[in-house]
């Protein structure tokens, strides 16, 4: 099939390269002229684990393509994705400016019998705006679909290859058909697509966010209890994961979730209840418990220094949202970098993707973007952990010790036990546990 695919984000640029992979003719279209002229030249703009691979072979093949003229690719794509993307507005609800920016742009190009496709994660009802606008411009029926991505950064090529299910809202029998022929090659293993309006699929997407994020957000609060009752967060979390009702994803306490999705998701989701008069109790207190615990390694190293951080040297370890991408937006990292900044301290920093973004917002204002995690934390006071890379789970703690000025560490993420902490003789708070001092 001819695609076409708006937008060349994490979203969009996975898409398009994996309908590549499965033999599709894509072009991936972007505003962003450095990113296009970039990936014409084989430059990814994201790190995404198996990512690069896939679009250096399919673009060499010549099924994936790259352009800022939607010219070039929509008079002849039978599917057309829009993956821009949908950032919260001052007000909470989702910015659509990008989506009715390529509504109007790609009117008066698409071919009679074209399918268009909303990918980006857009309030109930848009899709229907989007149909109406099109009809409008066109001057005649446009179809226009809903197939909202649940891929997770970090595991993106897997989960779009893999997914657990495919979620389309479609207006009629074409659409179904163009669909199901695009996707029967992710399906091989018998998971569902599931055709439904494009309302149910809108919400479907958001309902399915803001439960992931109600589960990090309620692990969160039991972690919070549990530091104050003395009870292991760690052993809370298992006990109540073998129920097979509750499982074990999603369940870890720690910063709170970032990212470009969640919590712009569940604050869309609150500000479409409230435009409806429905009062989303819960929408708004997974919300304010987020915000809350993503500044917790914060007040613990306030409270621990007193609020005299300045002249003190800190080692931070992770500054991605999660491990395995470069994204830092809404970054629990973030947080503790303006602290120790606005409060004097010095910072040494090691992310193995996400430096070059946050040089890009510090600067100079971090004294050392360093190569290794031993080489962030020489002659530190403290180190700070934000993200659970892989390779700091087994640091050798004697090298980690040695190279500290004093062995104090802050946690985010629980990365180690606390036994081991106390036989290496470290000063170490974590979420939810008892502090080793
Ligand atoms: P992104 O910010 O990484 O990428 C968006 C891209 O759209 C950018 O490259 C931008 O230059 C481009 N763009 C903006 N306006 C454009 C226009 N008028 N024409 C062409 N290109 C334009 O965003 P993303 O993370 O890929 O997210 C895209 C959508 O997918 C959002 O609605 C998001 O909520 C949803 N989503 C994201 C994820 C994720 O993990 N990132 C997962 C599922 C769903």
């Amino acid at each position: 099939m001819k695609l076409a695919v708006i937008g060349t984000g994490y979203v969009g640029l996975v898409t398009g390269t994996c309908f590549s992979d499965l033999g599709n003719e894509v072009t991936c279209i972007d505003v962003n002229q450095a990113k296009v002229e970039g990936l014409k030249q084989g430059i990814i703009p994201i790190y995404e684990p198996g990512l690069s691979e896939l679009v250096l072979r399919n673009h060499e093949e010549g099924r994936l393509n790259f352009t800022t003229n939607a010219a070039e690719a929509i008079p002849d794509a039978e599917v057309i994705y829009i993956a821009v993307g949908t950032p919260q507005s001052d007000s909470g609800a989702a910015d659509l400016s990008a989506v009715w920016k390529v509504v109007e742009g790609i009117a008066p190009l698409l071919r009679k019998d074209a399918l268009v496709v909303v990918k980006s994660t857009v309030p109930v009802g848009t899709n229907g705006k989007v149909y109406d606008m099109l009809n409008k411009l066109c001057g005649r029926e446009v179809n226009v679909a809903s197939n909202p991505e649940f891929l997770k950064e970090g595991s993106a090529i897997s989960d779009f290859m893999y997914p657990d299910r495919v979620v389309c809202g479609v207006r009629n029998r074409e659409a179904e058909a163009l669909l199901n022929t695009l996707h029967a090659p992710l399906l091989r293993t018998g998971k569902p697509i599931l055709f439904m309006s494009p309302e149910s699929s809108e919400l479907t997407k958001y309902a399915a966010n803001a439960l992931l994020a109600t589960k990090i957000s309620f692990i969160n609060e039991i972690a919070n209890l549990s530091e104050k009752v003395g009870a292991d967060i760690n052993d809370v979390r298992i006990g109540m994961g073998h129920d097979q009702r509750i499982g074990f994803q999603f369940l870890f306490p720690g910063l709170g979730y970032g990212g470009s999705c969640f919590p712009k998701d569940v604050r869309a989701l609150a500000s479409l209840a409230d435009s409806l008069e429905l009062n989303p109790l819960i929408m708004r207190a997974v919300d304010e418990v987020n915000v809350h615990q993503r500044a917790s390694l914060v007040r613990k190293i306030d409270a621990f220094y007193g609020g005299e951080v300045a002249g003190k040297t800190f080692g931070v370890w992770g500054l991605a949202f999660k491990p395995k991408t470069d994204d830092i937006r809404e970054a629990p990292a973030l947080e503790l970098l303006n602290y120790l900044v606005d409060n004097g301290a010095t910072i040494r920093v090691h992310d193995p993707e996400a430096m070059e973004n946050v040089n890009e917002i510090f600067g100079e204002k971090i004294a050392a973007y360093c190569k290794s995690e031993m080489e962030a934390v020489d002659g530190v006071d403290c180190l700070a952990i934000n993200t659970e890379w892989n390779e700091y789970r087994t640091p050798d703690f004697k090298k980690l010790k040695s190279k500290m000025k004093t062995p104090t560490v802050f946690d985010g993420r629980n990365l180690f036990d606390l036994a081991t902490m106390e036989k290496h003789g470290f000063t170490y708070f974590s979420v939810g546990r008892r502090p080793v001092d």
